[in-house]
């Protein structure tokens, strides 16, 4: 697992672009240009990691494009003490830069595959996210409430179990839409079943999935 100059040198132009595009926040920023996103992916497409771009990870998934990444832990409004829920770890990649944020990252994923590949990884870089195989729509009733939940796939519907397990004062941030392209939203809960919305713009994830046995 090398991460030599060059790496960091195609880390730190990338973290440029996302500033250009404008992401502001220089912890979010810090962590793009810790982390080193190629270990992430296939190493037969190395040249691949550093650009603005989704990119395949496996069972029809992506890691997704360092832009989003960030543009979605910005809206977490992150605090270090933040108790963070994430629905999709996919590659990990969005959980460490989570952790790299200081906080207690959850993350649920419904691919074994991809599930069982972040177990053994990301403890190897000295990442160590709580990882769970399951449906994320259900959230983890056991751990919440949580401060802060993000959905890193495109759900059709706002899931009740995950805005329940969100605290008051809490954020959730999800990209959400029926079709190919989602509009990113942030729910903020400021009362018991009473939320305040905002819209971030268009997006494009790959669907947010129900429990797999009724695929
Ligand atoms: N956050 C990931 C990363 O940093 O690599 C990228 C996420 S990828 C765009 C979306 C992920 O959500 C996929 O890995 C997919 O398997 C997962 N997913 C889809 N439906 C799910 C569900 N109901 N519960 C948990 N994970 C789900």
């Amino acid at each position: 697992m090398v991460d030599n100059y060059r790496h960091k040198g195609l880390r730190k132009k990338l973290v440029e672009l996302i500033k250009k595009r404008g992401i502001k926040n220089k912890q979010v920023l810090k962590a793009i240009e810790t982390i080193p996103r190629h270990l992430f992916m296939n190493s037969s497409f190395l040249e691949f990691a550093y650009e603005d771009k989704p990119f395949p990870i496996g069972s029809g998934q992506t890691i997704s494009q360092p832009y989003t990444v960030a543009f979605q832990t910005e809206l977490l409004e992150i605090n270090p003490e933040d108790k963070v829920l994430e629905i999709g770890t996919g590659s990990g990649y969005q959980a460490c830069v989570l952790l790299e944020l200081g906080v207690k990252v959850y993350s649920i994923e419904r691919q074994k595959k991809l599930y069982q590949r972040a177990k053994e990884f990301l403890p190897s870089l000295g990442y160590n996210p709580k990882l769970f195989f399951g449906d994320g729509n259900k959230g983890l009733p056991t751990f919440a409430p949580f401060d802060k939940i993000i959905i890193t796939a495109g759900a059709p519907i706002v899931p009740d179990n995950l805005l329940d397990q969100l605290k008051i004062g809490g954020i959730m941030v999800i990209p959400l839409g029926r079709n190919n392209t989602q509009i990113m939203k942030t729910i903020r809960k400021i009362a018991h079943s009473r939320y305040e919305e905002k819209e971030h713009g268009t997006f494009r994830f790959v669907p947010l999935l129900g429990d797999k046995a009724n695929d």
